[in-house]
């Protein structure tokens, strides 16, 4: 990987490192960040536990999905989403796609996930559904091909996560850290409405309040640069820090 990218790779690996300790990933979801300097590229690792991944395992993407320097790691096949979305969002530098537990009952139920507190507004006032299904029929559920992920990326349009029927959840960030942020409290927004629900009913946010905390959980180098220190000290305790860099 090329020098200019190196800083990159790192924080894709704490990125990913921190979405795995935070619950937000398990062995399945990939973390991608659209190349500095180069916006027609992404950096995203090869096919790998996301826990164990290391800058080494980075590779360089075209936004057709493609590797720049074809080589035979094995890949993601569900890269397509991470292409497809940088292609028609070009304020997007950060994609994660992943399954997380909180979000997985929104996804089976079609309850509309919707913001509850302060840093749940990072979701933004409109969590759109998708469900393959509909264009696609019966599939394996893995978005492969180009169109299926074309058609995601459709759905998603100018929101912030789009969550996937029967599947999981794709969220956008404009860094890093910022895409850490919103992932990590999509999911506490959602246990904390699931558990709400559980109790009575549910009320969310205001639009106004949504815009204005939503701008707040956004601000660069706000809450998301505090964030992004208190998970990385978390991945120090635990252990799970990658040892480069
Ligand atoms: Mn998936």
């Amino acid at each position: 990987m090329q020098e200019l990218a190196a800083d990159a790779c790192r924080e894709i690996v704490r990125a990913t490192r921190m979405l795995v300790n935070e619950g937000v990933m398990d062995a399945f979801g990939h973390v991608s960040v659209r190349k500095p300097n180069d916006p027609d590229k992404y950096l995203m690792s090869r096919a790998c536990a996301p826990n164990l991944i290391t800058s080494e395992d980075i590779l360089e993407f075209t936004l057709e999905s493609d590797l720049v320097q074809p080589n035979k790691a094995q890949l993601f096949a569900e890269r397509v989403i991470h292409g497809e979305i940088y292609k028609v969002r070009p304020d997007v530098m950060a994609i994660v796609h992943c399954h997380p537990t909180s979000l997985l009952p929104f996804c089976i139920s079609s309850t509309p996930l919707v913001p509850v507190f302060l840093m749940g507004a990072t979701i933004g006032p409109h969590v759109p559904f998708w469900d393959q299904q509909d264009e696609f029929g019966d599939t394996t559920l893995l978005v492969v091909k180009p169109e299926e992920g074309r058609s995601l990326a459709r759905a998603l349009g100018q929101n912030s996560v789009v969550l996937m029927k029967r599947h999981g959840a794709t969220a956008i960030g404009a860094n890093l850290p910022d895409l850490v942020f919103r992932a990590v409290y999509a999911c506490r927004n959602a246990d904390a409405q699931s558990a709400a629900h559980a109790l009575g009913a549910v009320v969310a946010l205001s639009q106004g309040e949504t815009e204005r905390a939503g701008a707040l959980c956004s601000r660069v180098g706000g809450f998301s640069s505090r964030t992004w220190d208190f998970w990385q000290h978390q991945l120090d305790l635990t252990g799970n820090s990658p040892t480069e860099g």
